[in-house]
């Protein structure tokens, strides 16, 4: 039987890719973004209690209520923001599944979708997956920032929503607020939807202020911000997170979510509710992060490798211009096969496959991890 693939150009994604190559080939693992550090066992130890107690089975389709209303004083906590937690927050299997809710909720055929590259992987797929038309825009390199002439150049009548992602993957970069007035005015002047991936939150460096579209009132009443419990508990196994959005928008994107996966695992919903009532759980991740990319860059001392600016995320772009013009595909190639530590091509992140010579290394790993892999970057 022939078939049509509805995404003939899609191959299996680069995380999966280099993290499998990784695997293969025994190197140290910088690719895929995810800690090697245990997380914290009193959450563990709530998961477990809440199984014991026997809620065990679905969840509210749009999340428990519990953790919906500790989510809502989180939010009010962290950008002065009120949202109801009844008919604007919903729990998700991810920010991936999120993204997909949104997405599916609001592009039809036809609609178009600004995205700026290099953009995390979901993003064009599901909006063609949609019948929607994808607007990649650059950004500017090496500070990945955002040209908003371009993007008010780049909007049409079509023009129905912009993802936006800070902080950034893969660059680290963030956006400012200077940025967060621009998109604004654009998409109040056009009334475009504004997706927000924000599943970085809270690793952000250096005295920044992390830029949710939920501290500009009239920003939020037209977008949907995605978080991650994934990133921020360390725990990107479980595919937890979720969406906040004004209950009209909302009321779109459960129709969606109820039929991609109904509703989101009970017990850990349970345990993150309790959890989370305690800030400093969620308060201490940008020193923690920080430390960790200072720690990495201190190892980097005296390498070929050159860093670029990172802000936020747990992503260190480094840039190996000085040590060879291979294409950021093969280089990564090779270190993972040769010199046994893996990490992302950025290349792949952008649709014209821009090349600046850089690779994407995630440093959410333990000091020793680092020290290793760094041991070996140094050589080269
Ligand atoms: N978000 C992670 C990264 O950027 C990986 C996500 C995935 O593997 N799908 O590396």
């Amino acid at each position: 039987m022939k078939i049509q693939s509805r995404l003939p150009d899609v191959g299996i994604s680069i995380f999966t890719v280099m993290s499998r190559m990784a695997l293969d080939y025994g190197a140290i693992n910088l690719s895929q973004g995810f800690p090697d550090f245990s997380i914290d066992r009193k959450i563990i130890d709530l998961v477990h209690q809440f199984m014991l107690e026997d809620n065990n089975q679905y969840a509210p389709m749009p999340g428990t209520p519990v953790l919906r209303s500790v989510i809502a004083e989180v939010i009010d906590r962290s950008f002065d923001h009120h949202v109801d937690p009844e008919n604007e927050v919903t729990i998700t299997s991810g920010a991936t599944e999120a993204i997909y809710a949104v997405v599916t909720a609001f592009i039809k055929s036809g609609d178009e979708v600004i995205i700026f590259d290099p953009s995390y992987d979901s993003y064009d797929p599901v909006v063609r997956l949609n019948g929607g038309i994808p607007v990649h825009i650059n950004l500017s390199y090496p500070d990945f920032s955002v040209d908003w002439d371009q993007v008010r150049a780049r909007i049409s009548n079509r023009t129905k929503m912009i993802v936006i992602n800070t902080p950034h993957n893969p660059s680290g970069s963030i956006l400012r607020e200077a940025d967060m007035r621009e998109l604004e005015s654009i998409v109040l002047r056009d009334n475009i939807l504004v997706l927000s991936d924000e599943a970085y939150e809270r690793l952000i460096f250096d005295g920044n202020v992390h830029q949710s579209v939920l501290r500009y009132p009239a920003l939020a009443s037209q977008s949907l911000a995605v978080f991650s419990f994934g990133k921020t508990f360390h725990a990107t196994g479980w595919k937890m997170g979720y969406v906040a959005a004004p209950a009209f928008l909302m009321e779109e994107v459960r129709k969606t979510h109820q039929f991609i996966v109904f509703s989101v695992n009970t017990p850990i919903q349970l345990a993150l509710s309790e959890y989370l009532k305690v800030p400093e759980h969620y308060e201490s991740l940008g020193t923690f992060y920080q430390k960790k990319r200072d720690f990495f860059l201190e190892q980097m001392k005296g390498s070929s490798f050159v860093p670029l600016a990172c802000s936020g995320s747990y992503f260190q772009i480094l840039s190996y211009d000085n040590i060879s013009k291979k294409s950021e595909v093969e280089m990564a190639e090779e270190l993972t096969k040769k010199f046994k530590v893996a990490a992302i091509p950025v290349s792949v992140f952008y649709q014209d496959k821009s090349e600046h010579n850089v690779l994407r290394f995630c440093f959410a790993k333990k000091e020793e991890t680092l020290a290793k892999a760094c041991a070996i970057l140094r050589t080269i």
